[in-house]
């Protein structure tokens, strides 16, 4: 049952012309429905829209190549030696984090592995890992193929903390529990901070309180939380973070990630797999034998990064960085609140939310479990000009980003699913 009336078109685009962060939706070229009219875009958590700006931030970057050749790694506007330069301080503030921290390099999963070869450090009778039940594939495939590597069989030492039986989510206790009771035995706690399925948000802060205090180092994957939550990864505490930069991020199918190490660990005797991008600035092209890492996040990389990528990466965080993550953080609270209205409105029993109601328990996505009818409404949904998300069998995933979608996308969708479901 409804707790307040859903929001209607009316009141919905007098919110818009209210709120100034409604003038972003402009930079962003959403794409057409079949009427021409841009889609309802609500499966941004999966690739977000193209920035206006990225094309001429692409084009710069070629015009610089054809011009410049490779003196294009010094002259132009914006270099390419120091070109990843020009995301790092965006990036600190997107996630929360000293400008020292963090890097943007690789994929997510790349990412995933450097930092777990320099984090995951198992000793005898301290080597499990664990985990959210339910975790994105790739980052499982990433701890059990880590566990191998170092001669252990994942079945024992990965841990997989579960919702209890008929819950939909985790218990921020039960994580705590599970900390107590194995943290003597853990040396690794791996935890999204936003879950790419249900939608969860946990608070990291207290994971990594409880797991630095049982001795283990703790890690998150953003990928569904950089450019939707406010991550204030710095204040967390937490050791490593690797994210994606084209769900929430808009940075382009198969866009660069980022990865945040804590300024604790940037001068500490760490393993790494190490390349020549992570090698001291002032001496990698000396080209010596000797690897002197970068004190920062930076001495984590590998390679000459990719510049035609990392400019549509620039496109998006300059947007970003205008708007504000706290800003967007309330706008795409009132968001999804707004559309959870609407969802509540729906006939319970056929639709279920998954999702977390607590704001600081989720971020701008909601997990709809649509037993029987999720592919049809995902179909019907999509023709009338709103795309969602489907996970087969009974998912779909609605959401709201703040940075371009608006409340009367949200009035659409509510009335739209309010239809179908009469
Ligand atoms: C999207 C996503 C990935 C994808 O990894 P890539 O290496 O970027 O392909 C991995 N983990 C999580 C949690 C994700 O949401």
């Amino acid at each position: 049952m409804a707790a307040r009336p859903a929001l209607d078109i009316q009141t919905a685009q007098a919110l818009d012309a209210a709120d100034p962060l409604s003038r972003f939706r402009q930079q962003f070229l959403l794409p057409p429905a079949a009427n021409g009219q841009p889609l309802v875009y609500f499966a941004g958590h999966s690739l977000g829209p193209q920035p206006r700006n990225a094309r001429a931030f692409v084009q710069e970057a070629l015009d610089d190549w054809a011009r410049h050749g490779v003196e294009g790694h010094f002259a132009g506007r914006y270099p390419w030696l120091p070109y990843h330069e020009l995301l790092t301080e965006t990036t600190a503030r997107l996630v929360g984090a000293l400008p020292s921290e963090v890097v943007v390099m690789n994929t997510l999963t790349v990412n995933l592995h450097l930092m777990l070869a320099s984090f995951y450090r198992p000793t005898v009778g301290r080597d499990l890992i664990l985990v959210e039940a339910g975790a994105f594939p790739s980052d499982r495939h990433a701890v059990a193929s880590q566990a191998r590597w170092h001669g252990r069989d994942p079945a024992d030492v990965v841990v997989e903390v579960a919702p209890r039986p008929g819950e939909a989510h985790l218990r921020d206790d039960d994580i705590l529990e599970t900390l107590a009771r194995l943290g003597e035995r853990t040396a690794l706690v791996l935890f999204g901070n936003c879950n790419y399925l249900t939608g969860q948000a946990f608070d990291m802060a207290a994971i990594v309180r409880a797991g630095h205090a049982a001795g283990c180092t703790v890690g998150f994957d953003l990928a569904h939380g950089a450019g939707n939550l406010d991550c204030r990864l710095h204040d967390s505490g937490a050791d490593f973070a690797v994210w994606c930069n084209y769900k929430y991020l808009n940075s382009g199918p198969g866009g660069l990630g980022g990865a945040f190490v804590h300024e604790r660990h940037h001068t500490a005797d760490l393993p790494r797999l190490a390349g020549w991008w992570g090698h001291d600035k002032a001496s990698r092209f000396v080209m010596g034998p000797d690897f002197s890492p970068i004190p920062t996040a930076e001495g984590w990389q590998l390679s000459n990064p990719p510049i035609l990528q990392m400019a549509a990466v620039r496109a998006s965080m300059d947007l970003f960085d205008a708007a504000g993550i706290a800003n967007l953080r309330a706008r795409g609270d009132r968001l999804t609140q707004c559309l959870a209205d609407w969802v509540d409105c729906l006939p319970a029993g056929r639709v279920r939310l998954l999702t977390p109601r607590e704001p600081q328990r989720r971020g701008s996505m909601l997990t709809l479990h649509v037993p029987g009818r999720a592919a049809e409404v995902a179909e019907q949904l999509q023709a009338q000009g709103i795309a969602v998300d489907l996970r087969r069998p009974d998912i779909l995933r609605l959401t709201p980003a703040p940075l371009y979608c608006c409340f009367e996308d949200v009035a659409r969708a509510g009335q739209a699913l309010t239809a179908l479901f009469d």
